[in-house]
């Protein structure tokens, strides 16, 4: 059986990465929504969108895509960019719990 060069594995790895991020996006209720809502202008009401994520079954792909990708603007995973920021403050100030070996 032929086994693939290096350059082949990182196409197929590729094109998964892009075929899982595009699923999650498919099923995103936010696009059968007013888009406009989760952009909201600033000190604009955020409850709308924020509701329709608690709905939503991709919210933790979605919260982790926009919280990997430095998201600035808009309503991800039913978070504004002030409470993305503040989470990933937490979540990044915990102690390393790593057992070395
Ligand atoms: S969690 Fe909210 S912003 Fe994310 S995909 Fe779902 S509806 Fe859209």
């Amino acid at each position: 059986m032929p086994t693939l060069r290096a350059q082949d594995e990182l196409q197929l790895l590729d094109r998964a990465l892009v075929d899982a991020e595009a699923s999650w996006q498919e099923r995103a209720l936010c696009a059968q929504t007013d888009p406009e809502s989760f952009f909201p202008e600033k000190g604009g009401s955020t409850r709308d969108a924020k509701q329709t994520c608690l709905k939503c079954e991709v919210r933790t792909d979605c919260l982790e895509y926009a919280l990997e990708n430095d998201e600035r603007f808009g309503i991800w995973g039913g978070m504004s960019e002030r409470e993305r920021r503040k989470f990933k403050k937490r979540v990044d100030g915990r102690p390393d719990l790593t057992i070395a070996s």
